[in-house]
């Protein structure tokens, strides 16, 4: 997007608004299936939710992870229209029900569309056993998170010691293990945690096999960075690797899955907000922002994310503060900010703004949401 088309729709919508460029969600995916042309991308869609962006994906041809039922009818949405037997066929191909911990209400949902669905614990198989024994299994493994910018080592995945044994009860169970999967943490910039996950699930595969079991799929799941800066490390080079590996592990094939989030849609969205206030505190200008971490910029809280703010205007840059519009104090988006003289009105930007920022935005102090414009549709 450039900064005039920004500024346009910035007076035409008001602010705060978020701008969903889906040229860009194309280009990633476009980008994504040819570094990695063996592995079918499942868009994480609470990394987005909004119905535009599945609708965008799937008619490019994306699968998708889901980790609730609202997300599941999301998605669901999109296939709803085919003939019963298409549409069964096809469920497995387009969804993964990827949360390992259900509650046993979604599991009594999902049965009647004969889901595949992680787990990674006995209780949770006892569940699926009891409320949805139609569904198909991925175990969901422990692998090493290091370096990611979001870790969720410690609280999903079975250990690799275990899984052999959760593998056979699963089987005994009368149910099928289909895929084992892995999360390596979000925004992980440590090539190496793929490659280790990876030579895990082909050892828990091969264990499954000398009992018997064949397992078809491996679920490598999401993490692929996005280029949030320029130290982020190559996608491309990323993809080399696990493609080698993939072929090195796996040479008679299996059916490969991935579960990309941020990697289509953060680079996505930017959001346009206005100054609302200033002051001067602490030898800098504090501007006051009518957008906030508990809105646009939850990343900053919950997904551990920065989000540089720029300004349309030009002039000699100076170190500021910036604040967000309610009244806590934790609502402090930067410090350090450099940008040159703001005046009350003027417009700031925030690029890089699509993955786990206005989905996770609350209405806290009594402020909606900001809006959201899609373009390139
Ligand atoms: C959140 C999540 C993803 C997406 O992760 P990204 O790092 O955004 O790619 C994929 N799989 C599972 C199971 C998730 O919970």
């Amino acid at each position: 997007m450039n900064t005039r088309q920004l500024q346009a729709i910035a007076r035409e919508h008001g602010t705060p608004v978020v701008v969903i460029d889906h040229e860009t969600i194309r280009r990633n995916f476009r980008r994504f299936r040819r570094a990695l042309p063996k592995v079918q991308p499942y868009y994480a869609v609470k990394a987005n939710p909004a119905p535009e962006i599945v609708e965008t994906l799937f008619r490019a041809g994306a699968s998708f992870d889901v980790a609730s039922f609202p997300e599941f009818l999301t998605v669901y949405e999109n296939i709803r229209h085919l003939p019963a037997q298409e549409r069964q066929q096809f469920i497995w191909d387009k969804i993964v029900y990827a949360n390992p911990i259900k509650p046993r209400e979604t599991l009594q949902q999902l049965d009647q569309y004969k889901p595949l669905v992680t787990y990674d614990n006995l209780d949770e198989l006892k569940k699926i056993q009891a409320h949805a024994p139609n569904a198909g299994l991925v175990l969901r493994l422990r692998v090493p998170n290091t370096g990611s910018l979001v870790e969720l080592s410690s609280k999903f995945g079975c250990e690799p010691a275990e899984a052999l044994d959760l593998i056979l009860r699963s089987f005994g169970a009368g149910l099928v293990v289909e895929g084992i999967s892995f999360h390596v943490g979000s925004q992980c910039i440590n090539d190496d945690n793929y490659i280790s996950a990876l030579n895990i699930a082909a050892e828990v595969m091969g264990e499954a096999k000398a009992h018997g079991h064949e397992i078809k799929i491996v679920d490598i799941g999401g993490g692929f960075p996005a280029p949030y800066h320029s130290l982020v490390p190559s996608f491309e080079k990323l993809a080399r690797k696990l493609n080698a590996e993939i072929d090195r592990l796996f040479p008679t094939g299996v059916e490969v899955l991935a579960e990309p989030g941020r990697f289509m849609v953060a680079s996505a969205a930017t959001l346009v907000a206005r100054i609302i206030g200033r002051a001067r505190r602490d030898g800098k200008t504090s501007y006051y922002i009518d957008d906030s971490v508990y809105h646009t910029f939850s990343g900053m809280i919950f997904d551990h994310c920065a989000y540089p703010i720029k300004s349309f205007r030009r002039g000699v840059k100076q170190v500021c503060s910036v604040f967000g519009q309610t009244c806590d104090g934790l609502d402090t988006i930067s410090q350090s900010e450099e940008l040159p003289p703001l005046e009350i009105d003027d417009l700031i930007y925030a690029e890089n703004i699509g993955a786990y920022s206005n989905a996770s935005a609350t209405t806290f102090n009594g402020f909606p949401p900001a809006k959201v414009v899609h373009v390139n549709r």
